[in-house]
């Protein structure tokens, strides 16, 4: 049986390590506190003495991290963070960490005695949230690690396992007899609290307010390293919003020094606007992780179906089955629309070289659609009018766009490759060559259209005689005059 507790910051009135030092039950504890949700806390040496990093209200219990092991420090619960300072915070608490700065741990520290299978409880945060975990199921601390970051802790604890496993959370329990040295306790405010609004609404696109520019971190909080720094009015793409700090795909910014700037519509330069129609976070096909976006790889949607254009891609990218297949990608183009599914920051598994690799980590993947109902040379035309735009974008070159087969030998994109020619035509259309013909060719249509020209070749060619030109101003000028 697991219980699993998510509780706003925003909403914690107090959350309190209880030292009872092995002397009382849970329910004592319940009784005698009222605390909505007690947790079993950290360890304690067989004298009955805390171990590991314990500081309660500014007393220092236990002096003895575990290396220099990240705990969770805070004064008010709003402050709560993962760090390894226990000197900066009035409440520390440290045993082992399961997730540090985003990142699973490969390696879990802990001694024998705790391995293996056995019951477990653990402390997470979320979003702006904290998660209490309770389990009595047997599972290893790695099997604790991997069920939390599925659930989207950014980072996370174990606590003490085995027989003090134990919670009561606002009536959910998971009882136990042994009286542990100390409690994780937290009490909710009693007014109904509206609910803070979901993060994603104030994710987007902001500008670097300060003149001296912003420091880059590597995670939510002034505790964690520098990682660089943004000029003043850089603009940077926010992904996430934790306690007041924003996931950037360099780092973690204190989003007090940024403005938000107007969603600007992006459009191709063959006038195509860019819909945006994303995968949910936490989706397992949207991994997050970051992306220099320094390249493009190029793709057919390989659904020759009538209908598998853009929009229903968008819609089967959001869905169970793309989750389950684990499959991702930044944008589908058909002949009539463009539709991004994930912001180009993010990571996205479309290039077939594993979680890490270059082609999912680094480069922008572009599905182009082969529905059979689709005008598949306008579909590419489309898609080479994105390359341009995402090229001017993040100033990669032309060489850097590839086609998936460069990063797993697939036969990607398959009509093309197939195609004599194909991709060095493709790559052409991306360059822009054949754009200021197109473009041409519009013109003289229209003005054919309008009736004033004929010789529609002769105008395409491109090569004309004075006298001509001559007459064509002549018939432009004499159109102007009647309307
Ligand atoms: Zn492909």
């Amino acid at each position: 049986m697991k219980a699993v507790a998510s509780i706003p910051l925003s909403e914690i009135s107090r959350l309190a390590i209880v030292v009872t030092n092995c002397s009382k039950t849970l329910a004592q504890v319940k009784e005698e506190r009222g605390a909505d949700y007690i947790l079993n806390g950290g360890m304690w040496n067989p004298d009955g003495t805390p171990c590991r990093g314990l500081k309660v209200d500014g007393k220092l219990l236990s002096a003895t991290p575990w290396g220099d092991l990240a705990g969770y420090g805070w004064d008010i619960p709003r402050d709560l963070a993962q760090t390894t300072d226990w000197q900066g915070y009035d409440n520390y608490i440290a045993t082992s960490p399961l997730i540090v700065d985003g990142k699973p741990l490969e390696h879990i520290p802990y001694d024998s005695a705790q391995g293996g299978r056995r019951p477990r409880s653990a402390m997470g945060v979320v979003g702006d949230s904290l998660l209490l975990y309770c389990s009595s199921d047997s599972i290893t601390p790695e099997q604790l690690r991997d069920q939390l970051a599925d659930r989207g802790c950014s980072s996370a604890m174990m606590l003490d396992s085995g027989g003090s496993t134990q919670c009561d959370f606002n009536g959910q329990t998971i009882q136990a007899e042994r009286k542990v040295h100390n409690w994780i306790c937290v009490w909710v405010k009693k007014e109904a609290a509206p609910k803070p609004p979901e993060s994603e609404e104030h994710m987007g696109t902001y500008r670097v307010i300060p003149s001296v520019g912003l420091n880059i971190r590597s995670g939510p909080g002034t505790s964690y390293g520098k990682a660089g720094a943004y000029a003043c009015g850089t603009v940077v793409e926010v992904l996430t919003i934790q306690d007041g700090w924003g996931q950037t795909a360099k780092g973690w910014v204190s989003m007090a020094y940024l403005e938000p700037v107007e969603a600007v519509q992006r459009v191709t330069d063959t006038g195509i606007a860019i819909q945006m129609d994303y995968i949910p976070k936490g989706r397992k096909n949207r991994p997050g992780g970051t992306n220099p976006a320094d390249g493009a790889s190029i793709h057919e949607t390989g659904n020759f179906a009538e209908g598998a254009d853009a929009a229903a891609h968008a819609s089967w990218l959001k869905g169970d089955d793309a989750e389950a297949k684990r499959i991702s990608y930044h944008y589908t183009v058909d002949d009539h629309s463009i539709v991004q599914h994930l912001p180009d920051s993010e990571t996205a598994y479309h290039a077939g070289d594993g979680a890490d690799g270059p082609g999912n980590t680094t480069t922008i993947g572009i599905e182009i659609c082969v529905n059979k109902d689709g005008d598949f040379e306008r579909a590419k035309a489309n898609a080479a009018s994105l390359v341009r735009l995402l090229m001017a974008e993040h100033g990669f070159p032309l060489d850097k766009v590839v086609q998936h087969n460069h990063w797993s030998g697939k036969d990607c994109p398959q009509t093309i490759r197939a195609t004599p020619d194909g991709w060095e035509t493709f790559l052409d259309l991306c360059d822009g060559c054949d754009l200021e013909q197109t473009k041409l060719e519009d013109a003289v249509d229209t003005l054919a259209s309008a009736g004033i020209l004929t010789a529609v070749d002769y105008w395409k060619g491109g090569a004309y005689s004075t006298s001509n030109v001559h007459a064509l101003l002549k018939s432009m000028a004499a159109y102007v005059r009647i309307q």
